[in-house]
């Protein structure tokens, strides 16, 4: 029999391939997945070696909680491992509908929907509200799913600078008039720069605008706010009328949501491709969705626990205080990032280095994120480490 690779043009199709990463690995930009085996919240193995978890999302370590899991198991042994189908054909497991119930709560919100991923969530908002003729204006450094939805959508895209409100109404001002319906579209805690969008500003040029707001709080629920979310950073709070999220990070789960409101949300029922043409999430992953909000509604010192080891490493290592578990170590070029990050390795601590095109180009960086379960002397041990970096990166403010 002869191998698929061996017909003509598979050939060519692996010589593409092959050229592409030649020139990625060129300009050290090529990404390799290595086999991490996770030992408990914060421990990983790689390659035989146990290292310090510096770079998760999980950032109460919920994926690893007994409640969080017993309830993952007890809902496969009721309901399955999979879904079967999309909720639009089989309909949906109960617990689906308690979850939206909840988040819905939780947000404040009318209605909610659960997406397989935060990603498929915004696959799905933007192109289900959005058309040709219409307006989306989106922060520059906002997540890439994000960027992908609103393409998706075929309105006229435009960036705005970063938590620039200025720049974002002198936008509106110029492409508004022209555009039939418009939308806006940030993170509410940027991902890789930890920073919050100023939401009050921003909710109250969208409404002189009339333009729709999508908060992305990938990052927020369960860590800003003793847990609210980046609304709740605020007072009173700022609560945009789409309010998105994950599971996946500090509820330790797997799947994506949309809070707001009930006729928005069964738009996105019946219109939302990422939704009808998908299998629901797996009743594992609701269950324990479902377990770690019981926590996060509950348990606000864990949820305030990320955010103030943080600020205790940044004050430890020179670094300008953070409003988030997230801190950017900004070092430039891709090289650099990567030998911190080798060194870093070296010493038992796993901070994978970021670069383009996650971040721009020349703001190659350390993301080191913190989880509840760190240890204060191993941040105050990684602190000394990364201080020997501080001085560049104020350098490059
Ligand atoms: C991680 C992330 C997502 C995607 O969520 P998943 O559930 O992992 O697909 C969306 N937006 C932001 C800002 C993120 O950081």
């Amino acid at each position: 029999m002869t191998s698929p690779e061996s017909m003509p043009a598979a050939a060519s199709l692996d010589a593409f391939a092959s050229s592409k990463l030649a020139g990625l690995e060129r300009r050290q930009l090529r990404r390799r997945i290595v086999t991490t085996d996770g030992l408990d919240a914060v421990r990983v193995e790689q390659d035989g070696r146990t290292l310090l978890n510096f770079c998760s999302n999980d950032y109460l370590g919920l994926s690893r909680h007994p409640e969080v899991i017993a309830a993952a198991q007890a809902a496969t042994a009721r309901h399955g491992t999979g879904a079967g189908a999309s909720r639009l054909v089989t309909g949906g497991h109960p617990l689906l509908f308690e979850l939206e119930a909840r988040l819905a709560r939780f947000k404040g919100t009318k209605d909610c929907i659960v997406f397989g991923s935060g990603y498929l969530a915004n696959l799905a908002i933007a192109p289900a509200l959005m058309g040709a003729g219409d307006l989306i204006l989106i922060d520059e450094l906002a997540h890439a799913c994000l960027f992908a939805g609103a393409q998706l959508s075929r309105a006229r895209v435009e960036t705005f600078r970063h938590n620039d409100l200025a720049d974002l109404e002198a936008r509106l001002v110029e492409m508004r008039p022209d555009a039939r319906r418009a939308m806006i579209l940030t993170d509410g805690v940027f991902s890789m720069d930890g920073d919050l969008a100023p939401l009050p500003g921003l909710l109250a040029i969208a409404d002189r605008h009339d333009a729709w707001t999508l908060v992305d709080d990938a990052h927020g629920v369960g860590v800003i706010a003793g847990g609210r979310g980046s609304a709740h950073a605020f007072t009173p709070p700022a609560l945009a009328p789409l309010q998105m999220g994950t599971l996946s990070k500090s509820l330790g789960s797997y799947g994506g949501y949309l809070c707001a409101s009930n006729a928005v949300c069964e738009l996105l029922r019946t219109r939302a491709r990422p939704l009808v043409f998908t299998t629901a999430p797996a009743p594992a992953s609701i269950a324990a969705a479902l377990k770690a909000l019981d926590l996060v509604e509950t348990d606000t010192a864990m949820c305030e626990r990320p955010a103030l080891l943080a600020r205790r490493f940044c004050a430890a290592a020179g670094l300008p205080a953070p409003v988030s578990p997230i801190v950017p170590v900004i070092l430039g070029s891709a090289s650099a990032a990567l030998e911190a990050s080798s060194r870093l390795r070296e010493a038992g601590f796993l901070v994978t280095a970021i670069r383009p095109p996650t971040v721009p180009r020349g703001t190659a960086r350390l993301r080191i994120t913190f989880s509840a379960a760190h240890d204060e002397a191993d941040i105050d041990r990684l602190a000394g480490l990364v201080a020997a970096y501080a001085p560049q990166q104020e350098a490059a403010e």
